[in-house]
């Protein structure tokens, strides 16, 4: 099964944090990744830019493990929750599952808010032209700046 999932970080070392984070989620799976881009936050709190990049799985795992990946790797980094859409360690969403929806609030699939923010759909282009539009990347908003790929960032 071809799933899709969002990395963040913006706090302490941020390629640290993403490198961890992408090697407890992908496990023994295949993975692509995008490259890294530096993004301004969402959500209207004074923190610094993120990195984020997404992550291609190819895995026999359903989607309710893959959170519990998800989860398992920000709890490894030690991730705290003090504000909505505050600063973090580490934040990891599942964006999208091959023939998989959800609207439970523990595990929405997609993401609801995946298509707003430039931040995922410009990674995600590069691994998926065929499921990210020229008009989604349009319609997406906030600041991206391409760094690097996660192996050759410091
Ligand atoms: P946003 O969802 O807007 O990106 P966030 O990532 O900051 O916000 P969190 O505090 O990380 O939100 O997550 C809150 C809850 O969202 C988690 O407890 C988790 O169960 C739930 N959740 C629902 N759908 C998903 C998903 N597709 N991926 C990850 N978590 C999800
Ligand atoms: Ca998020
Ligand atoms: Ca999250």
């Amino acid at each position: 099964m071809r799933a899709f999932l969002s990395f963040g970080s913006n706090v302490g070392d941020r390629a640290a944090h993403l490198r961890a984070g992408v090697a407890i989620v992908a496990g023994t799976d295949r993975y692509r990744l995008s490259r890294v881009y530096q993004t301004e936050p969402v959500g209207g709190v004074v923190q610094d830019d993120f990195w984020n990049l997404v992550m291609e799985l190819e895995t026999d795992d359903d989607p309710w493990a893959l959170l519990e990946r998800a989860q398992a790797a920000e709890r490894q980094r030690e991730r705290t929750r003090d504000v909505r859409w505050g600063p973090r360690t580490l934040d990891v969403d599942v964006l999208w599952v091959d023939g998989f929806t959800s609207e439970d609030p523990r595990l929405t699939v997609p993401h609801p808010r995946a298509m707003e923010r430039a931040f995922v759909v410009v990674p995600w282009r590069e691994l998926a032209p065929e499921l990210v539009s020229p008009l989604d990347l349009e319609r997406a908003s906030g600041r991206v700046v391409v760094l690097d790929t996660l192996e050759m960032l410091q």
